[in-house]
């Protein structure tokens, strides 16, 4: 049992590698919160424990479900065109040029319903429970005008708790829509003067993010958007460094924003910057696998200079289509020299620290929420090891199971 049990606040250094592991462990879970979680001996004589459903876990791990704290969870159909024109050697950047990229991703969302657009999110929510999530971060940022950023958020709500629990977050400085094109300044304003204090009003979103990078946003573009997202109650958190640094870490740190995510391209002095900073860096190595690139976030130095790394799926249709955090895991462990526990805190608790959810999920304490996976492996270390195996037994989501794996027994004559 992997209960991440450990101090309080995101996890650092040494602590990162601390899963508060209990061999032959046991959970006892009342109206989906965790009532007991230790050694089989001590919670298996709870009076309560003996009324209680058993799930045998016998050999297996069990873990906190996993916290994916950055998707574009609501988008279109995946982006294949672009998908074979990297294939054929067109760079990400070069491919949104040319008709590809995000825009392509915003001509689909304007056009589907909303009801289109939610199925395709719970489809692939229910890829994510057969992965071991239980919890996900999902962005806006396909629609780029009031009504389908609106939509896209109203989908993200009312996905929440229909089994898995979804925090949204505003994503309008994803890319200039082409009714500003050339007026990057001009979307700016009307997404700080009259989106963000309208989606605030109305509590459609938690967090507010936006993309700086060159082909995206500037620092300055950055700040002015963030300026209004922290003075209208949002969470803060910022797609940086992920082809070139314009600064955005040191923003990020001084607007003490929840977290700066990507990072493959973060200065040698930013990386000092988030090792004493309360901003959470968030790594997607599965952006850099799929768009077939080398240079990964440095992972290593970023953990050795104390910056709270967490890891996300980015899932995205543009260039990280994997709903896998164990496929993530395995990635920063292989490609970032990431260590199995390292990885496994940063994808669960970290995860959760970056979601403001840390009181209630991503690690099995009594008191949180009943989020729990559990694997066909004997050895954590496993995880990360099978990489894209599919190991996942079993994921519960406050005490609910909401997948199940081998609905198809084997009979021995089969
Ligand atoms: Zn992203």
């Amino acid at each position: 049992l992997l209960t991440l049990r450990g101090p309080a606040g995101p996890r650092r250094g040494a602590a990162l590698r601390d899963l508060g592991v209990v061999e032959q462990g046991a959970l006892l879970i009342e109206n989906g919160v965790i009532v007991q979680a230790g050694p089989a001996r001590r919670v298996e004589n709870l009076a309560a424990a003996r009324q209680a459903r058993e799930i045998d876990a016998t050999g297996k791990v069990v873990l906190p479900g996993f916290v994916d704290s950055h998707t574009h969870l609501v988008h279109g159909p995946p982006r294949l065109l672009d998908y074979e024109m990297r294939l054929a050697g067109r760079g990400y950047e070069a491919t949104a040029q040319s008709g590809g990229g995000i825009l392509a991703s915003m001509r689909s969302v304007r056009s589907w319903t909303a009801s289109h657009l939610k199925n395709s999110a719970i489809a692939t929510l229910r890829r994510m429970a057969a992965c071991g999530t239980t919890t996900v971060e999902a962005k806006s940022g396909y629609g780029l005008d009031e009504a389908s950023e609106l939509k896209c958020l109203r989908v993200a709500a009312s996905l929440d708790n229909h089994p898995l629990e979804v925090v949204p977050t505003f994503l309008g400085a994803h890319a200039v829509p082409p009714e500003f094109e050339g007026r990057a300044d001009d979307y700016i304003r009307w997404l700080a003067g009259t989106m963000i204090p309208a989606i605030a009003r109305r509590r459609l979103a938690v967090f507010a993010d936006v993309y700086c990078d060159r082909n995206a946003f500037t620092l300055e573009q950055t700040e002015r958007y963030l300026d209004a997202a922290r003075q209208a109650g949002l969470g803060l958190k910022l797609h940086a460094d992920q082809f070139t640094s314009l600064g955005a870490v040191a923003l990020a740190a001084e607007l003490h924003a929840t977290s700066v995510d990507h990072l493959e391209h973060v200065a040698p002095h930013d990386i000092a910057l988030l090792g004493a900073s309360s901003t959470l860096a968030t790594l997607l190595p599965g952006s850099v696998f799929h768009l077939g690139l080398d240079r990964y976030a440095p992972a290593r130095a970023l953990i050795d200079a104390g910056a709270a790394v967490a890891l996300a799926t980015g899932f995205n249709p543009g260039s990280s289509p994997t709903p896998s955090i164990p496929m993530v895991l395995s990635l920063a462990c292989a490609q970032m020299k990431m260590t199995p526990e390292e990885a496994i805190s940063a994808a669960t608790i970290n995860g959760a620290w970056a979601l403001n959810r840390a009181a209630t999920t991503g690690s099995l304490e009594s008191g949180k929420q009943a989020d729990v996976c559990i694997l066909a492996i004997s050895d954590y270390r496993e995880l990360p090891y099978y990489f894209g195996a599919p190991l996942v037994e079993m994921t519960l989501k406050r005490g609910a199971v909401v997948y199940r794996a081998h609905e198809v027994p084997w009979p021995e004559n089969w």
